[in-house]
């Protein structure tokens, strides 16, 4: 079942030659109980999507329905939807817990149950200790905490997150990625998530959508994506790829064989719809691609201009003899022989 319909929605926003649109005709199915992430460069149309949603803003054309039903009637906070912001949002002279409980006082409800509510929210996001500390004496992670307890509280269906962890540090966006899949989890209700981090999208999304200039290029499970790229700008934005411009000179169904100006030729998979024919682009990840010493007539070759250590896997930087740099990613290991160095013909 889906709990977002968003069905051809356009935003325009200004008039005449200062017009933008910032979404161009946008259509997607958010699931029940899916964390769902929206993923693109700053500017293509992320926050404006998540505002439509929640109910700042109206679309310039389409609709959106929840869970089958037209939502463009209802003002924000008749929506069933809660919005945790990048900048947290949080009233400083409050404390922990009276941040947790405001929206629920704004909506009426008794004190008894306020209270049982704030010691639940406080309980998942392991906060109990610092309810009565005013959220401006706390750290970034844990007012990010605060946060999202406060927009859970009031039982939302849809909970939008916009860029919720760019403001922490490294090793705390690592902890609360995990913390936030763990929430979504456990309270089962449906995650909207924005970020522009694809590793950030990969690690935890159920499905990404991945968006470019107002318009969405390809939904799909994070493998799909990674894997399966349907466009360039996907298999550019989405990890680190390596891009061969060749000819094609045979196919069978499913491969093609391509030829490349030092005459070498490879036999790569294509994606489904697309019948590759004259020029075409190879693909290729950098960790599926490996190198030789002493290259062979007939192979892709050039010259190792950089070798970057990561730790877990090193990087080597080749300049091909066509031109173009390529990556091949080795994975590390502690035997793994360093036979390697910039200058080597490959
Ligand atoms: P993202 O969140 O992906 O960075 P936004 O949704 O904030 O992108 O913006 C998408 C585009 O719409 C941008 O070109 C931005 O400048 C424009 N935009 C967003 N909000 C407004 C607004 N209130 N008035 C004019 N232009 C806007
Ligand atoms: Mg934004």
């Amino acid at each position: 079942k889906n709990a977002i319909e968003v069905r051809g929605v356009r935003k325009v926003f200004g008039t005449g030659e200062n017009q933008v649109a910032a979404l161009d005709t946008v259509s997607v199915s958010i699931r029940e109980n899916e964390f769902f992430t929206l993923l693109g460069p700053s500017g293509c149309g992320k926050t404006t999507l998540l505002r439509l949603i929640a109910g700042f803003d109206f679309p310039s054309a389409g609709e959106i329905l929840l869970h089958g039903q037209d939502i463009a009637p209802l003002p924000p906070f008749k929506r069933p939807v809660n919005t945790v912001f990048q900048s947290y949002a949080l009233f400083p002279h409050m404390t922990v817990a009276q941040n947790i409980g405001f929206g629920l006082e704004m909506l009426g409800q008794p004190k008894a149950e306020i209270e049982a509510r704030v010691a639940q929210m406080l309980k998942l996001v392991k906060m109990e200790a610092l309810r009565a500390r005013r959220t401006s004496q706390i750290s970034g992670g844990q007012q990010q905490r605060v946060a999202l307890a406060r927009a859970l509280a009031p039982q939302p269906k849809v909970l939008l997150l916009d860029e919720p962890l760019s403001a922490l540090d490294y090793k705390l966006r690592k902890e609360m990625q995990i913390e936030l899949k763990r929430l979504q989890h456990e309270t089962g209700i449906t995650f909207i998530f924005v970020t522009h981090d694809q590793e950030e999208a990969l690690t935890m999304s159920d499905r990404i959508a991945v968006m470019s200039a107002g318009k969405i290029l390809q939904v799909g499970a994070p493998r799909d994506i990674y894997d399966r790229p349907a466009e360039r700008f996907v298999a550019d934005f989405i990890g680190e790829t390596n891009f061969l411009a060749g000819t094609v000179v045979s196919k069978k169904p499913g491969v093609a064989t391509v030829k490349f100006a030092s005459n070498a030729t490879i036999t790569a998979g294509y994606p489904e719809g697309f019948e590759p024919s004259g020029d075409v682009t190879l693909v290729v990840r950098p960790e599926h691609a490996d190198m030789v010493p002493d290259p062979a007539k007939g192979t892709i070759t050039g010259t190792l201009s950089n070798i970057v250590y990561f730790g877990t896997d090193t990087h080597y930087h080749v300049k091909l003899d066509g031109g173009e740099n390529f990556i091949v990613r080795h994975q590390n290991s502690r035997s793994s022989p360093v036979t390697y160095e910039t200058g080597a013909k490959v």
